[in-house]
């Protein structure tokens, strides 16, 4: 086949890589010009050199408010220059799986030093916050059991759950009720039951109420597992996450080294015989290659910062005080949570609006993502404002008057 070079015009009309004919293609052209009739079509857009607060985006400058970089550890140099040693010293790759040939010295001091800081006795150390979950919950569940679900989950739970063949109870999001209900029923039938939330849910900002789901999951002797990929190293008085700050520790806990940490890769932290049996039966653990040892050696620099710097939390939560009062002087549609946290979401429910207003933000030199459908539900596009530690008041400032002046703008 000879390689067909992207005009320009193809690429303007989201044609890339182009249509090209086959049967594919004519299956799949439909359906993304149905997406982009629909403000559904998405597009990648081209960061140049450091993902930090200032970036350079598709060839222009501007601040950003959309990263999950709540510590600005992304871009720290201490945690760069620990990747830079690791690779000098290790090489790039694992070249196995962990089982085989591919664990390292690194990864294991990276599972201890996770497991320590969250208190837990072991923990094990995944790819991807996705793969995770995947490989967990598959590894957790299978056919007769029963997987009772918030309904805002992320889509990594889902999956993972759907995977597992267990039986799907989705419930309305932070329906106690519900929840109660389903979980007496699994008990009633004498099925095993796994309760799944996340710590903060991502992309409306809220959290879970780890107690009152811990109380249910006990009286019915089912699990908990929490994932908080948006609450480790964020929340808490020593960054441990949702289950520290509510003081309700889950059997099963994933996170991911992501977000707060700057990194790649995941984990699950909990007992020595849950990540026994992980090791013998999460699929994507088992057969898939261990992440690069230097990245391990990374996100060890990226945890004793988030243990030896509590001021980059304080920052962080100045931070996100200064964005939600700044929304509630100007009369901006921001909701002030029992529980602040750095996702704060303003909702404009239609989903051509709120590609307008990113788009507006953008000419004023702030990116804030504008997100859609399927990722949220129908009706209720979002902006996914984030805070750093890294921002400066100033920009905080400044996005929220672009903000007011946006949206006054909006026809
Ligand atoms: C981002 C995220 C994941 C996936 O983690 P990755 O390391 O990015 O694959 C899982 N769960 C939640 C709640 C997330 O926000």
């Amino acid at each position: 086949m000879t390689r067909h070079r992207v005009r320009p015009e193809e690429k303007a009309a989201g044609l890339d890589p182009p249509y090209e004919g086959g049967v594919l293609d004519a299956r799949l052209a439909p359906v993304l010009e149905d997406l982009r009739e629909r403000s559904l079509y998405r597009v990648r857009r081209v960061v140049d050199g450091a993902h930090a607060v200032r970036m350079r985006v598709d060839g222009r400058d501007c601040i950003n408010f959309c990263s999950n970089d709540y510590l600005g550890l992304a871009s720290d140099p201490r945690v760069a220059e620990a990747a830079r040693a690791g690779f000098a010293r290790v090489g790039t790759g694992s070249s196995g799986s962990a089982l085989i040939s591919g664990f390292n010295a690194e990864h294991r001091a990276l599972e201890e030093e996770l497991a320590d800081f969250l208190g837990r006795p072991r923990a094990l150390l995944f790819s991807t916050g996705w793969a995770t979950n995947m490989g967990v919950l598959k590894a957790l569940l299978g056919r007769g059991d029963v997987i009772v679900a918030d309904e805002l989950n992320h889509a990594s739970l889902i999956d993972g759950a759907r995977a597992s063949g267990a039986e799907y109870r989705r419930i309305a999001h932070a329906d106690l009720g519900a929840c109660e209900h389903e979980l007496q029923q699994s008990a009633l039938d004498r099925r095993f039951a796994l309760l799944v939330t996340d710590g903060v849910f991502s992309m409306d900002g809220d959290v879970a109420d780890l107690p009152a789901l811990a109380q249910l999951a006990r009286r019915s002797s089912a699990a908990l597992m929490v994932d908080d990929a948006h609450g480790f190293g964020v929340l808490g008085a020593r960054g441990r996450g949702t289950a520290e700050l509510l003081g309700e520790e889950p059997e099963v806990l994933v996170a991911t080294l992501g977000k707060s940490l700057g990194c790649a890769g995941g984990f699950v932290a909990g007992s020595q015989v849950l990540i026994e049996y992980l090791i013998q039966r999460a699929r994507t653990w088992v057969f898939s290659t261990a992440p690069p040892p230097a990245m391990a050696a990374a996100a060890r620099a990226a945890l004793r910062i988030v243990r030896q710097e509590p001021e980059l939390r304080a920052r962080l939560h100045e931070n996100i005080e200064r964005f939600v009062g700044g929304a509630q002087q100007r009369g901006l549609p921001v909701e002030r949570r029992a529980v602040a946290t750095p996702i704060q979401p303003l909702i404009v429910h239609d989903d051509a609006r709120a590609l307008v207003l990113s788009r507006e933000l953008m000419s004023r030199g702030f990116w804030v993502a504008a997100i859609r459908p399927p990722t949220v539900p129908r009706g209720t596009a979002r902006l996914r404002i984030t805070l750093s530690a890294a921002h400066e008041p100033e920009q905080i400032d400044g996005l929220l008057d672009a903000l007011a002046e946006s949206l006054r703008a909006l026809p």
